[in-house]
């Protein structure tokens, strides 16, 4: 498998569902009341007075974007919807940030102000239960193994190739302190990043990727990357307790979300879920969720290998 293989969909006889928006958004605000009444309000609302342009017209790039406006206390999202599940995710991600401006809107200004490592967490949150109840919700097996290739697909970019993001431009920052760092140098240091993040496993890389990722041509933000890795596993491990403690957890988490400016990210998880980010257990309960996903994967697709 080359470097490029990670990244191509999977495609068998049967074509994923697909949603129609007003189908999108029922679904969404179904799977939302189910963790959170406040945050299906809140998204109910959103729908009704418009606030999403998700039109899928020609010359618009695919993706999502939510901004918010302090001073009129309301979120606007910017997105391409086109009914294939992964845009009902990402429908939800946007409303998770949405959500997010929406739950700390009260706050005094200075604490509305979240860090990156804690800015993904509301949206990947609202993006994993669409995720998995698309999973959970899919009619046959073909289906369930094409949404749960794209979920695993996830797993992958965060813990493997943002990972070698990361290994490179800690290791690029190391290399700038003795001068410039040639174009042949920053190949070398990707490939061996991505060596080491994927293991081993493929069997070609990808050493000009530098040059391509916006990322890290963004200078006042260094090494933007990590805060996506961070986000993914503190919400997935978020989801896990969500999932154990079923409709009591809603306030705990609205009440994390306030305190996103106003905390650090070990302040917040010891305060709100009684948990100590210090130590291995919460990050590997968040993945097994993963793990679970790789292994249904592993043996709903045993035959077909
Ligand atoms: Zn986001």
């Amino acid at each position: 498998m080359s470097f490029h293989d990670v990244f191509a969909p999977l495609t068998l006889d049967s074509e994923p569902k697909k949603y129609t928006y007003q189908e999108g958004a029922d679904f969404i605000l179904t799977q939302f009341s189910k963790f959170s009444p406040k945050m299906a309000s809140f998204a109910k609302h959103a729908f009704e007075q418009q606030w999403i342009e998700a039109e899928d017209r020609d010359n618009k790039r695919p993706g999502g974007f939510c901004t918010d406006f302090p001073l009129e206390r309301e979120s606007r999202i910017f997105m391409t919807y086109d009914g294939a599940p992964g845009t009902v995710a990402t429908l939800a991600h946007e409303l998770g940030h949405a959500f997010h401006s929406h739950v700390i809107r009260d706050e005094p200004f200075e604490n509305t102000n979240y860090a990156m490592n804690v800015a993904e967490t509301a949206s990947t949150f609202a993006e994993m239960i669409i995720a998995d109840a698309s999973v959970k919700e899919a009619t046959t097996k073909e289906e369930k193994i094409v949404l749960l290739e794209d979920k695993i697909g996830r797993s992958i970019a965060f813990f493997m190739d943002i990972r070698a993001r990361f290994l490179f431009e800690t290791r690029f920052y190391e290399a700038r302190k003795d001068g410039l760092v040639s174009a042949d140098q920053l190949n070398t240091l990707m490939e061996e990043a991505q060596r080491e993040a994927f293991k081993d496993a493929l069997s070609e890389y990808h050493p000009q990727f530098w040059s391509s990722k916006l990322h890290f041509y963004i200078a006042e933000v260094p090494f933007y990357n990590f805060p996506y890795t961070f986000g993914y596993l503190f919400s997935l491990g978020i989801y896990h307790q969500a999932l154990a403690e079923g409709s009591g957890y809603e306030d705990k988490y609205i009440a994390l979300l306030q305190d996103t400016g106003a905390m650090t990210t070990e302040q917040l998880a010891q305060k709100h879920l009684n948990i100590d980010l210090t130590k291995p257990d919460f990050w590997e309960s968040a993945l097994e969720i993963a793990v679970d996903d790789v292994k249904e994967f592993l043996e709903l697709t045993n035959d077909l290998v």
